[in-house]
């Protein structure tokens, strides 16, 4: 019965010239989350720049639009619209009870009619308008009362060429449309907590490109998928995703060999910032993002956190959940709906070689002395591992 959707975005802050990057930058992540749906739509933008989505098939699939816009950053929300042809009052009263009779199931809600009329010569005035629809719809519903200062239901009645009436509000993603704030490289694990990163990072209207480092054959395939399936479940809000695939076997045994065991974790996590730099340099990027919060485990103390940054020489590191609780990003990981994945039991490189008892407090200088133990290996072993970068493009389809 709806025949289509007025998106509802912020406009704050995108006032002049950015307005069109804006508004240009939803339409097409709009028409991007609508290419799996079934049905074929239009999504336009009228004089007063409303964005719609409108149907152009007879038939469509009405769950898969909302689940598609739900996912759209910088829709705040959108309201599913009827569409009626004929404008005559006497049609208008039809429609209108019609309209209350399919959206809602129980008629004991307060109400009022708001009704506009782009159409200047109809032969109406607008409060005419609301007065006989609101006679209609009490006609029909008895158990239904009007409110015109704090009602429940606010049906809206549009007269343009066409008469659209709608009242439903379905909540959006909020933030900011994808491709409005430029790139950055997300470290992304097949962990819980680097998917939330990505996303709250997206939700700000940056593109996400993404990096993982896999070690075969310590670590399988199948853990490889898993983080391929994170990064579709990233996309669903900020796709297309190209995820770079880097073998980081042959880097982590040298370290492994070269370097005290209990600084393993932390001269892994430099090596992996250093190559994510370079990704994101190659990229266009103008940051790296992790999924770390203070404290969560032992590489993630000040201390280390620290000595990880160091080794980035060029570009900010974003954390988005530095200051969550484990259960807030568990929480959120559900909510968008990455958890599921991120708990699958496939090892990942980092609790494969990780020391007994890893420094929880590393001092830079020493970090810094350790690595020199690679000097003449890992030159080399770097350019091989940018060489096989495996670029996968997830989301695209
Ligand atoms: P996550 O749940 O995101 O895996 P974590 O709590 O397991 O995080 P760590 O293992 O210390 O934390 O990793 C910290 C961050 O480093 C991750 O959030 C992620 O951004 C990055 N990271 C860790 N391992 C990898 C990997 N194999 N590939 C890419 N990034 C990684
Ligand atoms: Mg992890």
């Amino acid at each position: 019965m709806f025949r289509s959707f007025l998106i509802k975005y912020g406009e704050i802050g995108v006032k002049g010239k950015n307005r069109h990057i804006f508004e240009d930058a939803l339409m097409k992540q709009i028409r991007y989350a609508l290419r799996k749906a079934d049905g074929e739509f239009a999504v336009t933008r009228d004089r007063g720049g409303r964005i719609f989505v409108e149907v152009k098939s007879a038939d469509y699939d009405y769950d898969a639009v909302l689940y598609a816009l739900r996912h759209v950053f910088g829709v705040i929300a959108f309201c599913p619209v009827v569409h009626v042809e004929d404008a005559s009052i006497e049609n208008l009263r039809t429609e209108i009870v019609r309209y209350v009779d399919e959206v809602f199931e129980k008629k004991d809600f307060s109400f009022k009619i708001n009704t506009r009329r782009a159409r200047k010569s109809y032969p109406l005035t607008s409060m005419q308008v609301d007065a006989s629809l609101g006679e209609a719809v009490l006609m029909a519903y008895p158990s239904v009362h009007v409110d015109v200062h704090d009602p429940e239901v606010n049906i809206r009645v549009e007269i343009r060429d066409i008469v659209h009436i709608y009242s439903l509000e379905i909540p959006g993603a909020g933030g900011m449309p994808i491709g409005t704030n430029g790139k950055t490289m997300l470290l992304l694990s097949g962990g819980i907590d680097s998917p939330v990163a990505g996303y709250m990072t997206a939700k700000r209207g940056v593109i996400i490109d993404a990096v993982y480092f896999h070690a075969p054959p310590y670590t399988s395939d199948r853990a490889k998928q898993k983080v391929i399936d994170l990064a579709g479940k990233v996309a669903e809000y900020a796709g297309p995703v190209y995820l770079h695939i880097i073998n980081f076997t042959d880097i982590q045994l040298a370290i492994y060999q070269n370097c005290p065991h209990d600084e393993l974790t932390i001269i892994m996590r430099r090596y992996m910032m250093r190559i994510a730099e370079h990704l994101a340099r190659e990229n266009d990027c103008l940051g790296l993002v992790t999924g770390e919060s203070i404290g969560q485990v032992a590489s993630q103390t000040l201390q280390s956190l620290y000595v990880t940054d160091s080794a980035v020489t060029s570009m900010p590191v974003y954390r988005p959940l530095i200051g969550m609780d484990k259960q807030e990003i568990v929480d959120l990981s559900e909510k968008i709906g990455t958890y599921e994945t991120s708990i699958l039991p496939y090892e990942d490189c980092c609790t494969i070689f990780v020391a007994r008892h890893p420094v929880t407090k590393p001092r830079l200088d020493i970090i810094e002395r350790s690595e020199r133990k690679l000097d003449g290996v890992i030159e080399g072993l770097l350019e091989e591992a940018y060489a096989h970068d495996e670029l996968v493009i997830v989301g695209k389809n």
